[in-house]
């Protein structure tokens, strides 16, 4: 929606947006694709061809989250429009009816084993109106960037919630499990660890304010590297609270009788999830070394 929000023309926020802001139906953002190394958005092949007054769609996406949800209507997906423009130029977004004839949901993606919500999707021969297509072509990828700051901070808000519950069933198992004669929450180990959790978590909750604070104030781009701490920051952070909170809990920890198993996959499945680690470690090197030049 944040994306739609900024680039979307009035017949498109009256078709797309406003419904989805009354909770009509849902859409999904489809850029990842399994054949080619989607970290890189100029790698992106799926193919979106002008043909009149329709464009033909035909490639294979992945890990397309919001796609097994029944109320998702619309995928906005990203391929290419002209392979012979400058690598910036040549992708655009256009929106797709989950519906439309030769869009096919291949199959569902599990995360650790575990189902979500993301699914592979295959687009052969899909025509959709010329209408449909986000800005102009080959503003697909600026297009793409409007949405990946809301995302990356939703992300690490969400991260910083789920650890907190982490560390609360931590808590509350430390006070009830005896071992050797006392509570875990009277062993100095697990006392120390519980403060090791307090402390990473707020942290990651602070870099995660100072990220929202900036873009709300300065805006998305001013915003960029504290974006782009945040999400390493909030994404490491949830993982080692989270396995600190399993380990806490024994057996149990790995089983499907608390939710701790599920949320770690969860975690370390955000490390790559809109950008992987590596890609935002990056910005920020450049970022700092920049200073220098
Ligand atoms: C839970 C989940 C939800 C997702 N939801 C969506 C979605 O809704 N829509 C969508 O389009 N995609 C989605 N994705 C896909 C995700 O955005 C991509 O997996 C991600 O961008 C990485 O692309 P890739 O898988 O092709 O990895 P590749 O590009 O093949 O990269 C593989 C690895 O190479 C390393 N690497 C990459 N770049 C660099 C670099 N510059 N320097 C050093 N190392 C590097 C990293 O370790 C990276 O993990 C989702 C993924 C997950 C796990």
């Amino acid at each position: 929606m944040v994306m739609l929000e900024a680039v979307a023309n009035d017949d498109q926020r009256k078709r797309w947006l406003e419904p989805m802001q009354n909770d009509e139906f849902k859409s999904a953002f489809a850029m990842t694709e399994p054949d080619v190394a989607s970290s890189d958005a100029t790698n992106i092949s799926c193919s979106i061809a002008r043909d009149g007054a329709n464009y033909i769609l035909n490639g294979r996406k992945w890990y397309i989250s919001g796609t097994m949800n029944p109320r998702c209507e619309v995928l906005f997906v990203m391929g290419v429009t002209n392979p012979d423009a400058p690598r910036y130029q040549r992708q655009s977004i256009i929106g797709v009816p989950m519906k439309a004839p030769g869009v096919e949901v291949v199959r569902p993606m599990t995360v650790f084993g575990y189902p979500g919500d993301q699914a592979e999707i295959a687009f052969t021969d899909v025509k959709v109106p010329a209408a449909n297509l986000l800005g102009s072509e080959g503003q697909g990828f600026k297009i793409a960037q409007t949405r990946l700051a809301a995302a990356r901070l939703h992300h690490s808000m969400r991260l910083v919630g789920l650890a907190e519950r982490a560390l609360e069933l931590a808590c509350a198992r430390g006070a009830h499990r005896v071992v050797f004669g006392a509570p875990l929450s009277q062993v100095g180990t697990f006392r120390n660890q519980i403060a090791e959790c307090r402390l990473l978590i707020d942290q990651a909750r602070l870099v995660t304010l100072q990220a929202a604070s900036t873009a709300d104030e300065l805006g998305t781009a001013a915003a960029q590297s504290h974006l782009a701490i945040s999400k390493v920051a909030a994404t490491r952070m949830a993982v080692a609270v989270i396995d600190r909170a399993v380990g806490m809990h024994g057996a149990k920890g790995v089983s499907q009788d608390t939710p701790l198993a599920r949320w770690w996959a969860r975690a370390r499945g955000l490390h790559i999830a809109d950008g992987p680690e590596e890609v935002h470690l990056e910005l920020l090197a450049r970022a700092e070394l920049g200073r220098l030049a």
